[in-house]
């Protein structure tokens, strides 16, 4: 049994290793530690914050989001904040999400339509088309403000620059994730080798890859690496009517002419997110780029006002993380920061 000022000490060491290595990961491109050592520190501070609610200290990560970003690069004030997405480790914290949802909405736990989607581990990006033409791009940032990142985005060559068909909206925010395949990151370090030789700074690992290249101040450097781009929510549309379902949502947005990822599902029920966490779980090795675990939402985007949010997160989707021992990617002693 550890004492209260025990607890209150690890607290306050936690919110400064935390802060830290968030650091590294959202601004720096550069982190420390593997996401799965990351995860248990953060769990660890979040029991204790849920043990002492009153002594949660201000600067905590587990009331933030991202990060601060680059100071060189210019800003960009998002209309409708950019989320994180809060996390369940095993079926029955899994179990206990889908609970809630259907106590949120009064109604049996089969009754809910669930879309599950892979959770592509890249970082979040919103594009704003106006009249079918891309305008802007951001990063997520520390979820209000971002980074303005289009001239960098519109290197990325499956971002349509101007939307196609005839039902394009006047105005559409899409928000979805930057990645690099697997292929595209090889040839990035390849590159690296090749030019620097044995002084080469590679990539720790594909993530780490499309941050650094996305959020590179000159576009022509983010042109040289290759990212894919997927959109995974729509966040605002006028000019044109939006299905009530997250899923055609999607499907519209991919007639437009913007990418979506092809594993996307809907279905009833835990026992639907049960089978497609494994069929997708036994299948990712086979995938050409990382997913670090399945991101399940509610599929009736009138459930989502009801179910509204908590501070960082929304109550309507949840991210199911894979387990930790297969997320610890090869941080090696060599600095990678490109
Ligand atoms: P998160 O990565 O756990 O989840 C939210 C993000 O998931 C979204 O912002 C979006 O970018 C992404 N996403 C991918 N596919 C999606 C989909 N289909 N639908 C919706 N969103 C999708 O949350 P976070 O706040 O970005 O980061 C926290 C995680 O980052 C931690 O759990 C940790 O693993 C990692 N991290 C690591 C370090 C480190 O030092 N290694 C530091 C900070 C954070």
């Amino acid at each position: 049994m550890t004492t209260r000022t025990e607890d209150l000490h690890e607290m306050k060491e936690l919110v400064t290793l935390l802060n830290r290595y968030a650091d590294e990961y959202y601004n720096q491109d550069n982190p420390s530690v593997p996401d799965a050592e990351y995860d248990r520190l953060y769990r660890r501070l979040k029991e204790l914050e849920k043990a002492y609610p009153d002594s949660v200290l201000p600067d905590s990560p587990t009331h933030r989001v991202g990060g601060s970003g680059k100071a060189d690069l210019e800003k960009f004030e998002h209309k409708i904040p950019m989320l994180s997405l809060d996390n369940v480790f095993n079926d029955e914290e899994l179990s206990d999400f889908v609970e809630k949802v259907a106590n949120g909405l009064s109604k049996a736990e089969q009754e809910i339509e669930f879309c599950a989607e892979p959770k592509l581990d890249g970082l979040a990006l919103s594009l704003i088309y106006k009249n079918g033409v891309l305008v802007t791009a951001a990063t997520r940032g520390n979820g209000r403000i971002g980074e303005n990142v289009t001239a960098q985005a519109k290197t990325i060559k499956n971002i349509p620059l101007s939307l196609k068909g005839d039902k394009i909206p006047s105005y559409l925010e899409v928000r979805g994730e930057v990645f690099m395949l697997h292929r595209d990151f090889e040839a990035a370090n390849e590159f690296f080798r090749k030019r620097d030789g044995i002084k080469a700074k590679l990539y720790a690992n594909p993530r780490n890859a499309a941050a650094g290249a996305l959020r590179q101040l000159d576009p022509a450097e983010t042109a040289k690496r290759k990212l894919t781009f997927n959109a995974y929510f729509v966040t605002e549309c006028e000019g044109a009517d939006l299905p009530d379902n997250h899923y055609d949502r999607l499907m519209y947005v991919a007639s437009l002419g913007l990418p979506v990822n092809k594993e996307i599902k809907f279905g009833r029920g835990l026992a639907f997110l049960r089978d497609y966490f494994s069929d997708m779980h036994n299948r990712r090795m086979s995938l050409d780029y990382d997913i670090d675990g399945i991101v399940y939402k509610v599929n009736s985007t009138k459930l989502w006002d009801v179910l509204g949010f908590v501070s960082r997160a929304p109550r309507f989707a949840i991210a199911h993380k894979f387990p930790a021992q297969e997320q610890i990617t090869t941080l090696n002693a060599v600095d990678f920061q490109v």
